[in-house]
């Protein structure tokens, strides 16, 4: 009998956990069992396996093989388990020396043909290896630069079966870890939409307002207004005035991307805040995440610390936008599955958009529209309570109007109000350092009233509104996190009774009807 084994990693949610794969060769028929990996991918993995062994000009050993994937208990699914499997076999009769695997990961799905494909999550798979004191990772070459990432770990991207057997075996004249890290700094993926520019966006000053205030504090943010009235163009705007995103940022996002399979060959790191407008067709699953076998993030996950747009709200199925007020309360998804909870982070800022009635022209006197009060009155109904109740500002974007148009006003470019968003968040960050949060809008409202209590004059008309019921404590503690967020936005230590009036005026009481 002869043992060999490998190591690989296999994700729940974006959480790498070490495998072992463990190949045992006994004399007797011929067989090739695999143990540990759900059935149908059972099947496909060892025919990979076979093939690309053989067509590697290796032989496959004509005995009792029996592979076996542990611990049990750990869901694995997908095909980067290949090259693990492959490499505990040839080590178990000897092809490769088995003393070098106990520390490193092997990751990769392999061809018929020996060449190693690209698979997704090689990023939290690597952190993982990493974490678990693994020294070094062999993965496909197109994923060597994601892997790459993770410090302190040596990276080896190979693109056949044969040039892994050559790497163990110490018969690869270059080294492939020095050969391909490339000393240049990496470029964002750009995950997102390409970022646009608030030059091009005319008027519409209190929803330029209402960006700039969401961008700085982190806010939920409703816009209503009519079809062609901007309110997708100026969503689409929002990434564009953050600020790049921080390393660690960077790196739980290129995560949730790398698991989803969204990133660019050769360019692995989302430096950027990604934007994620799913239609209002769109699954649970393709919002929230989900999905038959290894649950794949959903649109909220891979907007995590950027934009989630969802134009015409109301038109999304009731289910899904229920499903995000998690997110919204907690900054990740939790999927539960048989196996156990695949958690996924989904710390974003919501962008609903909305028309104000199914035919979208109730403005104004709203003269023009032909719907029933009762179907106008239903339709932002479906919107209202608990998901509502979780957005910081609501603004009306108008169409513009021929005096608009006449302006000659210069439109502010995104970079100068990313400039003003930066200060605003730098003063948020200092006031929040010794705190477990970054921005207003994550800061729970206990702990702002209790922490930065505001001077009476300030706090005084929005106590009065509380203690009259023209106002919910919930609705209270939002104004207030969106006032502090006025008051970075001006330079302010504290925020002044107007920050607080301004702050209540661009938030919601209870319903939308306008
Ligand atoms: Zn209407």
């Amino acid at each position: 009998v002869a043992l060999a084994c490998a190591r690989t990693v296999a994700l729940v949610g974006v959480q790498g956990h070490v495998v072992e794969v463990q190949a045992d060769i006994a004399s007797g028929l011929p067989a090739f069992t695999l143990v540990g990996l759900p059935d149908t991918s059972l099947y496909e993995a060892r025919d990979r396996v076979r093939a690309a062994v053989v067509n590697s000009g290796g032989s496959w050993p004509n005995r009792r093989i029996t592979v076996n994937l542990s611990p049990a208990s750990l869901r694995k699914s997908g095909s980067s388990f290949d090259l693990a499997i492959a490499v505990s076999v040839l080590a178990a009769v000897e092809v490769v020396p088995a003393a070098a695997l106990p520390a490193m990961a092997l990751l990769g799905e392999l061809g018929l043909d020996g060449r190693l494909r690209a698979v997704s999550g090689v990023l939290p798979a690597a952190a993982a290896a990493a974490r678990a004191g693994l020294a070094a990772v062999v993965v496909p070459a197109a994923n060597a630069a994601e892997a790459r990432l993770v410090p302190e770990l040596r990276v080896h991207g190979v693109r056949t079966l044969r040039q892994v057997v050559a790497l163990l075996r110490g018969e690869l004249a270059e080294d492939l870890d020095e050969a391909e890290r490339s000393a240049e700094p990496p470029v964002d993926a750009g995950v997102g939409v390409p970022e646009k520019d608030l030059v091009d966006v005319v008027g519409q000053h209190q929803a330029r307002w209402a960006l700039e205030v969401s961008a700085a504090g982190g806010h939920s943010l409703f816009l209503l207004g009519t079809p062609g009235a901007g309110k997708t163009m100026l969503a689409e705007r929002l990434p564009g005035l953050l600020p790049d995103l921080e390393r660690d940022a960077a790196l739980e996002v290129t995560a949730i991307h790398s698991v989803a399979g969204t990133l660019a060959p050769g360019r692995p790191l989302v430096t950027r805040p990604p934007f994620q407008g799913p239609h209002h067709t769109a699954t649970m699953a393709a919002v929230v995440g989900g999905g038959s076998g290894l649950p794949r993030p959903g649109a909220a996950s891979l907007a995590h610390r950027g934009v989630l747009f969802l134009d015409e709200a109301p038109e999304f199925a009731r289910g899904v936008l229920d499903a995000l007020r998690q997110p919204l309360e907690s900054g990740e998804i939790v999927l539960m599955r048989s196996a156990g909870a695949a958690r996924y982070p989904a710390r974003f800022r919501l962008v609903m958009a909305a028309n104000p009635c199914p035919c979208g022209r109730a403005v104004g006197k709203g003269l023009d529209c032909i719907c029933t009060p009762l179907a106008q009155r239903r339709y932002l109904q479906r919107l209202s309570g608990p998901l509502l109740d979780r957005i910081d500002l609501r603004v009306t974007v108008r169409e513009l109007t021929r005096a608009d148009l006449a302006r000659r006003e210069a439109p502010e470019t995104s970079a100068t109000v990313a400039a003003r968003v930066a200060e605003a968040q730098a003063r948020a960050r200092r006031r929040l350092s010794d705190t477990p949060w970054q921005l207003n809008a994550d800061v729970p409202g206990r702990e702002l009233r209790r922490r930065w209590p505001l001077p009476a004059p300030v706090a005084r008309p929005l106590e009065q509104r509380l203690a009259g019921g023209a106002v919910t404590m919930r609705g209270a503690d939002r104004a207030l996190r969106v006032a502090w967020t006025l008051a970075d936005l001006a330079g302010r230590d504290v925020p002044s009774l107007a920050d607080v009036q301004a702050a209540a005026a661009l938030r919601i009481e209870g319903g939308v009807a306008a």
